[in-house]
C-alpha cells in the first residue's frame, strides 16, 4: 500500500470528521461530504444514495450530477449499477459504465457523460444503508488503493449514519432504528405477544470510527486480538466440552490466529479507521459474503467469523454481553439463533421469541412450544434492525413481527390479544367439564409434555393426563448424558406432579432433527428416515435399558406407561418390549418395587405399522398415532421443509381414510388408540379426528380449551356425515364441507 494513498485517505477521513463534528442539518452535511470526497478523489462526481425503504434507494446528495435530481432519482434494489452494488454488498468498478451489464441511463442526472464508475456499499455489519459512488469523465478504472479508500470512507459514513449524523428535519434521511418495520417469517409456536425487544446479544455501539493515531490503534487491535486468542485457548482447555463445541472453538481459534484477518484490519487502521471500525469493516465484508454462499458448511464458518468479530468488538469497547441494560418487564427475545438450554434459562419471563434462523423442529422451537411462548422463526435481519427496548409485536400464528409498530397496528394487535384472552377465560370456565359432544360421545383430552416446566399446565388446562411425554427433551437440553439416578428423580417428579393421572412416557426419540450435543452426529443423507428413535434404541440398547430402569425406579410401584417411537415392524416392538420386561424382571430380582400396572404401547408413525398382522395389535397395550411423522411419510412431505410442509391437508380424504383404517384395526382387537401429533390441538382437525372415531387426543395444553369448546358444540355423527358427503362428492379434502357444516351450527 503506497504511503501517499495512506495519508490521503487519512487526510480525507480527518476532513470528513471535521465536517461531521460541526452541528448542522443532515442535508448540509451530506452535501459537504460529497463535495469533499469528489475533491479528494479528483473525480467530477460523488453521490450518496441511501435506502428509503428496504427495496428503494434514493439519491440523497451529489457533487457533479444535476442537483435537481437529489431526492427525485430513485431505483430499486438490484436496478442499475447502484442497485447492483446495494444488492451484492460488493463494489463495482468500471472504466466504461454504459457498457456494463445492468447499466441504467438516468437522463435527469446527466449521467451519460461519465464513463468511469466506482460504487461501494455503505453497510454496517450486514445492514445495508446505501451506496457511495464516484464517477469521472475519463475512461479510467479506479486502482485498488482508490477502491480501498472509498470503502473506508463508506464505512465511516455507515457508522455516522448509525449514530444519526444525517438525520434532520429537512428530510435528508429518516432516522435509523426508528421506523416501523414488518418482518415476515414462519410460525415456530403460535400465540400473540406484545413487548419490548431484549437482544440476546446486544449490538456494540462504535462511537469513534475515525482515529488520528494509527499506531495506537494498531497496538489496541493487537492487544485485543491477543486477549481474544488467550480467551479461546482457555475455553478450549476447559473440561466438559462436547465435540461440537470443540469444533466451533477450533474454528474460532483458526480465524483468530489468521494473519490475513489481522493484516486486513491493520491496513484499514492505516487508512484512518479506528480499531473498532476496522473490525466492523471486516465483519461487514464477511456478512456480505455470507449472503452469497449457498453452502451450509461455509455459511457456518462465516457465522463463526461473525461471532468472533463480536467478541473482539466487546473486548475493544469494553461493552460486555452485560451492557448494564435492564431487561424490560415484558421482554421479547430477539436473536439470530438460541440453544434450548439458554432459552430455558430465560424461561417463562419471555413474552415472545423472534429468531433470524431456527426451524419448526429445532430444539429452541421445542422448548418455546413447551413454555408456550410465541415464536417466530426466519425473521429476516431483525438483529441488525432491532434495538433493546424497541416496541415489538409478535404474531406467532401468522409468523409476522411488527417492530416499532404504528399505533394503529398496535391497537389492532391489542384487540386480537384481548380477544384471545377473552376466549381463554371462556375456556377456563370449561376446565372441569368433559369434552362431551351433543351426540353424547366423550373425547378424552390429554396434554403433550417434555419438560418439568410443562407440568403446571396439567392442572390449569384441565388435561386428563399426559398422552405424550417426549423424554428426549431432557437429553437435548443438557450437555452431557444424564445419569440414571438423575432421570429417575426427574421422572418421579413428573409422576408426582401428575397426581395419579396417566403419563405416557415415550422412550428416546433421537436422531433425525433431534441430535444430542454429546452424541456423535451421523452424517445421513436423510435423517428423518434414518437411524433414529427405536432403531437407535435397539441397535445400542444400553441407553434404552438405562432409561427403562430410571422409569421403573421413578414409578416405585406406581402404574407406569411406556411407549416406543417410530416402530415400523412388529418385530421391533416385540424386541423393545422384551427389553422392558427383562428390566422389570431384573429390578424384581434386585428387590426393587415394580409397577403395579405396566402398559407397553407403541407410536404409529410409519404407514407400515397400520398393516401389521393381527398378532401385533393383540400384543401392544395401546397405539398412539404420531400424526406429525405419519403425515410426513404418508404424503412424502418433509415436516421440516417450509416449502412442502403445509402442502397437504390433514383433512385430505385419503389421509382420513388411512386413519380410519387404523381406527378399525385397533377396534377389531380392542386396542386403545390415541392421537398425539400437533393436529390433535387444532380444533377443526381435532373435530375430524373425533368424527372418524378417535377417542383420545393429546395436544399442547393451550389447545385443550379451544378443542373442548368446539367438541361440546357439535354432534360428531353429523360431522362424520359431512366428511362422508365430501368423499361421496369426490372432494380432495373434507375441510370445505366440514367448515360449511360447522358454519351452520348454533354458536
Ligand atoms: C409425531 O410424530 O406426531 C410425534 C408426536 O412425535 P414428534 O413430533 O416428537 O416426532
Ligand atoms: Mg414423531
Amino acid at each position: 500500500m503506497p504511503e501517499r494513498s495512506e495519508s490521503e485517505s487519512r487526510k480525507l477521513l480527518r476532513r470528513l470528521r471535521d465536517v461531521l463534528s460541526v452541528p448542522g442539518k443532515g442535508q448540509d452535511r451530506l452535501d459537504s461530504i460529497t463535495h469533499l470526497i469528489a475533491d479528494s478523489m479528483g473525480t467530477e462526481v460523488c453521490s450518496i444514495y441511501l435506502f428509503r425503504d428496504p427495496e428503494t434507494l434514493e439519491l440523497c446528495a451529489t457533487e457533479g450530477l444535476n442537483p435537481a435530481a437529489v431526492h427525485q432519482t430513485r431505483m430499486k434494489l438490484g436496478e442499475g449499477l447502484v442497485g447492483r452494488v446495494a444488492r451484492s454488498g460488493q463494489p463495482v468498478n468500471t472504466a466504461d459504465a454504459p457498457s456494463e451489464k445492468g447499466f441504467r441511463f438516468m437522463p435527469e442526472t446527466g449521467e451519460e457523460i461519465f464513463s468511469s464508475f466506482l460504487g461501494v456499499p455503505i453497510q454496517r455489519i450486514g445492514e445495508k444503508l446505501g451506496v457511495l459512488v464516484v464517477q469521472s469523465k475519463d475512461k479510467r478504472g479506479f486502482s485498488d488503493d482508490e477502491i480501498y479508500a472509498v470503502e473506508v470512507v463508506a464505512m465511516v459514513l455507515a457508522e455516522m449514519t448509525e449514530l444519526g449524523a444525517f438525520i434532520g428535519d429537512d428530510g435528508a434521511m429518516k432516522a435509523l432504528h426508528k421506523q416501523p418495520v414488518l418482518f415476515r417469517g414462519g410460525t415456530g409456536q403460535e400465540g400473540a405477544a406484545e413487548g419490548r425487544v431484549w437482544l440476546h446479544e446486544p449490538r456494540v455501539v462504535v462511537t469513534n470510527p475515525v482515529a488520528d493515531d494509527p499506531l495506537t490503534e494498531i497496538e489496541r487491535i493487537r492487544a485485543a486480538v491477543g486477549e481474544l486468542r488467550v480467551s479461546i485457548t482457555d475455553l478450549l482447555e476447559a473440561e466438559q466440552l462436547d465435540k461440537e463445541q470443540r469444533q466451533v472453538l477450533e474454528a474460532y481459534r483458526m480465524f483468530a490466529q489468521s494473519r490475513g484477518w489481522l493484516r486486513r484490519m491493520e491496513e484499514d487502521i492505516m487508512r484512518g479507521l479506528s480499531a473498532e471500525a476496522a473490525v466492523e469493516k471486516e465483519q461487514s465484508a464477511a456478512r456480505a459474503r455470507l449472503e452469497q454462499v449457498p453452502d451450509a458448511y461455509l455459511r457456518d464458518r462465516l457465522h463463526d467469523l461473525d461471532d468472533l468479530s463480536n467478541r473482539l468488538l466487546r473486548i475493544l469497547t469494553g461493552q460486555g454481553a452485560d451492557t448494564g441494560a435492564e431487561m424490560p418487564d415484558n421482554p421479547v427475545l430477539v436473536a439470530r439463533n438460541i440453544g434450548p438450554a439458554e432459552l430455558l434459562e430465560y424461561g417463562r419471563r419471555l413474552r415472545g421469541v423472534v429468531l433470524e434462523e431456527g426451524s419448526v423442529g429445532s430444539h429452541a422451537a421445542i422448548v418455546a412450544r413447551a413454555l408456550t411462548i410465541p415464536l417466530v422463526i426466519h425473521a429476516g435481519r431483525i438483529t441488525s434492525e432491532a434495538l433493546n427496548g424497541d416496541a415489538i409485536l409478535v404474531d406467532g400464528d401468522q409468523g409476522i413481527v411488527h417492530l416499532r409498530p404504528e399505533e394503529t397496528v398496535a391497537r389492532a394487535f391489542r384487540d386480537k390479544i384481548a380477544m384471545q384472552a377473552e376466549a381463554q377465560k371462556r375456556y377456563a370456565s370449561l376446565r372441569g367439564l368433559p369434552a362431551t359432544a351433543k351426540c353424547g360421545t366423550t373425547i378424552s383430552l390429554l396434554m403433550n409434555a417434555g419438560l418439568m416446566a410443562d407440568l403446571p399446565s396439567l392442572e390449569g388446562s384441565g388435561a386428563e393426563g399426559v398422552g405424550l411425554f417426549r423424554t428426549e427433551l431432557q437429553f437435548l437440553i443438557r450437555n452431557k448424558m444424564p445419569k440414571r439416578a438423575e432421570l429417575a428423580a426427574l421422572y418421579a417428579r413428573v409422576m408426582d406432579a401428575a397426581k395419579g393421572r396417566r403419563v405416557a412416557f415415550r422412550t428416546l426419540d433421537i436422531g433425525s432433527d433431534k441430535v444430542l450435543p454429546y452424541m456423535k452426529p451421523n452424517d445421513e443423507p436423510n435423517p428423518a428416515m434414518g437411524w433414529r428413535a427405536i432403531r437407535v434404541g435397539l441397535d445400542k440398547p444400553g441407553v434404552l435399558r438405562m432409561q427403562v430402569q430410571a422409569l421403573l425406579r421413578a414409578a416405585a410401584g406406581r402404574p407406569l406407561t411406556v411407549m416406543f417411537p417410530f416402530v415400523a415392524e412388529p418385530g421391533e416392538f416385540s424386541e423393545a418390549r422384551a427389553h422392558v420386561l427383562r428390566e422389570v424382571h431384573r429390578e424384581k430380582s434386585l428387590g426393587h418395587r415394580v409397577p403395579e400396572r405396566l402398559e407397553i404401547g407403541v407410536m404409529c408413525e410409519t404407514p407400515s405399522l397400520a398393516y401389521a398382522p393381527q398378532s401385533f395389535f393383540d400384543l401392544t397395550d395401546f397405539v398412539s398415532i404420531g400424526g406429525n411423522d405419519l403425515k410426513q411419510f404418508f404424503f412424502a412431505a418433509d415436516r421440516e421443509n417450509e416449502r412442502v410442509r403445509k402442502r397437504y391437508d390433514t383433512l385430505n380424504l385419503s389421509f382420513l381414510a388411512f386413519l380410519e383404517h387404523i381406527v378399525a384395526r385397533c377396534a377389531a382387537s380392542g386396542t386403545p388408540l390415541s392421537f398425539c401429533g400437533e393436529d390433535a390441538g387444532r380444533p377443526i382437525e381435532a373435530l375430524a379426528l373425533a368424527a372418524i372415531g378417535l377417542r383420545h387426543l393429546s395436544m399442547r395444553p393451550a389447545s385443550i380449551g379451544p378443542v373442548k369448546a368446539l367438541i361440546r358444540r357439535v354432534d360428531l355423527t353429523e360431522a362424520r356425515a359431512a366428511i362422508d358427503r365430501a368423499r361421496d362428492e369426490g372432494a380432495e379434502s373434507a375441510r370445505p364441507a366440514l367448515m360449511d357444516w360447522l358454519a351452520a351450527q348454533p354458536a
